[in-house]
């Protein structure tokens, strides 16, 4: 069974062309999907689709084998990462990551050693009583996805994490993003317009182009032509 599986997807915002004109995408269990493609093609809407924020005109969103269109963002155990990380400004990185589990009721205790456990595996234990503000961007970026994989969400989605860092950054946080995920083994759905980020992350890449998906297949078979 898929982890996420969408059959005919449209998303129309007011009367105008869809944003998203039937879509029908299985991803895996444990896969990192990219969806690509240029600006306005669709990949944040039918990101927000599957997260819950973005209703769905028509079509089935699936997952984890349950029909979740009429489900609320916090029905659906997803973890997002968005391009601009989302941080609480007057809370400190541990209680940035600790929020979703804050919102759970999650025990005092419990809480205490998972955000330990996530800021172990992101580096981030010397940092746990600072404010967002004064953390550097990839530090920021960090926080963020501590926050996402301080619960054990279903799948991880990002919208475009690293484009607010240098050229640098982006490339050791593409790094520990596919360490994270061959770690934790989880279903991703990462969308971005960097050729290098869907070449070296994806088990598969998923091009959209207004709307409509053009093309899915393994990297190598889409970047690597003779
Ligand atoms: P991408 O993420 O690939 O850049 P989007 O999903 O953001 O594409 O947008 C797809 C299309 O839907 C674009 O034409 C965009 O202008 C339109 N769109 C996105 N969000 C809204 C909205 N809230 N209201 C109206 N149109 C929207
Ligand atoms: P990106 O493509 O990088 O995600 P956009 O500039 O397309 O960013 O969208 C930024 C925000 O504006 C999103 O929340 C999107 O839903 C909204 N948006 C995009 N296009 C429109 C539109 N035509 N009308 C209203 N809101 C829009």
């Amino acid at each position: 069974m898929a982890a996420i599986e969408m059959s005919h997807i449209v998303k129309r915002y007011g009367d105008g062309f869809p944003a998203v004109n039937d879509v029908s995408l299985d991803i895996a269990d444990g896969e990192f999907m990219i969806l690509v493609g240029p600006s306005g093609c669709g990949k944040s809407t039918l990101l927000r689709m599957i997260v819950g924020l973005e209703d769905i005109t028509s079509g089935d969103m699936v997952i984890g084998g349950k029909r979740v269109n009429d489900k609320a963002p916090r029905d659906r155990n997803l973890s997002m990462v968005f391009q601009n990380y989302a941080l609480y400004p007057h809370l400190s990185v541990y209680e940035n990551i600790a929020f979703p589990l804050r919102l759970a009721k999650v025990p005092d205790d419990e809480v205490r050693r998972k955000v330990e456990e996530s800021a172990s595996v992101l580096e981030l234990h010397e940092h746990l009583q600072r404010k967002p503000a004064n953390l550097s961007g990839g530090q920021r970026q960090r926080v963020a996805m501590g926050r996402a994989i301080v619960r054990e969400a279903d799948a991880f989605l990002f919208d475009e994490p690293l484009s607010n860092l240098d050229a640098k950054l982006r490339g050791q946080m593409r790094a520990e993003i596919a360490r994270l995920q061959r770690r934790l083994g989880i279903t991703t759905v990462y969308v971005t317009h960097d050729q290098t980020e869907a070449m070296t992350l994806g088990d598969r890449v998923c091009v959209l182009k207004k709307g409509v998906i053009q093309q899915v297949a393994a990297p190598r078979e889409l970047y690597e032509q003779p």
